[in-house]
């Protein structure tokens, strides 16, 4: 039987990533019944990591990092000086990640989040790939794993769909770099929720569960169904995380980079308890312990 570990996005709970943030958004995610804690690293200079993990450990639950680059600090770009400051702020990020005892960092590692006026060069990709095998690489000395999660057109011209990712992580040519699929981004550019799934298979790594709109699972259109079959099909035991962005919760700068301008909710705590009975219900209808 598997059973897939659940996790929360912080941004559900709190905007800030203080002391007193994540020691909010670690009692709130446990509360809801959570096993992982997700941390994104857009402001990773505030994060306490000794206070953190011990909270975290404390409170039994796992940690994921995730994060985008910066248009200025932009692994994809032709400019070397913006490529190193890019590198730069992923071996930070990684380090923070080990800190905090995470071993998976994952997100838009690849590229700023955010539109951009022009399709990705070559010179651009070809960046990507060195910076992404030599952070694999220095990954696996810690024991740990890297996910490319493949965002829509609107947050990156660099990997939109599986097929994108999945010749990334070929060119990369490094076994810890995995796919992370997000049903919000999938629902824009993948024909439906089975295909993508069947091609990724074993390569899966990680995945994100979002609604259409980022609020309420079940108040949208997506069709979670046929995604929680085709994961069954592949036997997929790896993490699933609730992610839901709302006005009412603020970051300075994570929320405008994902153009978060509606209030979709105020609750967060009630909003994450109902998400997780709502996740492991779909788990258990096809036929997971959880
Ligand atoms: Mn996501």
């Amino acid at each position: 039987m598997i059973t897939n570990k659940l996790g929360v996005h912080a941004l559900v709970f709190t905007g800030g990533t203080g002391p007193d943030d994540v020691a909010l958004a670690v009692n709130q995610a446990q509360t809801a019944g959570y096993d992982i804690l997700e941390l994104s690293l857009h402001d990773a200079k505030n994060i306490d990591t000794a206070a953190a993990k011990s909270a975290l450990t404390d409170a039994g639950l796992d940690i994921v990092c995730s994060r985008g680059l910066a248009f200025d600090a932009d692994i994809s770009s032709d400019d070397p000086a913006v490529v190193a400051k890019g590198a730069d702020l992923l071996h930070y990020s990684l380090q923070v990640t080990h800190d905090l005892g995470g071993t998976l960092l994952t997100g838009a590692l690849y590229s700023a989040l955010g539109k951009y006026g022009h399709a990705l060069t070559a010179t651009g990709r070809s960046n990507v790939v060195s910076v992404l095998t030599e952070l694999a690489q220095e990954a696996r000395t810690k024991g740990m794993t890297l996910g490319l999660e493949i965002c829509n057109r609107y947050e990156t011209n660099v990997i939109n769909t599986a097929s994108e990712a999945l010749t990334l992580a070929d060119d990369i040519g490094e076994d810890n770099v995995l796919i992370h699929l997000d049903s919000y981004h999938m629902n824009i550019e993948e024909d439906n929720f089975v295909r993508p799934v069947l091609l990724v298979g074993d390569r899966l790594g990680y995945v994100h569960i979002g609604e259409n709109h980022r609020g309420y699972l079940g108040s949208g259109h997506l069709d979670f169904t046929s995604f929680f079959q085709a994961l069954a099909e592949i036997n997929y035991t790896g993490s699933i995380t609730f992610e839901s962005f709302s006005s009412a919760i603020v970051s300075p700068t994570l929320s405008n980079d994902l153009a978060i301008w509606r209030n979709l909710w105020n609750d967060g705590s009630a909003l994450a308890a109902h998400a997780h009975g709502y996740l492991c219900a779909l788990l258990k209808a096809n036929g997971n312990d959880k």
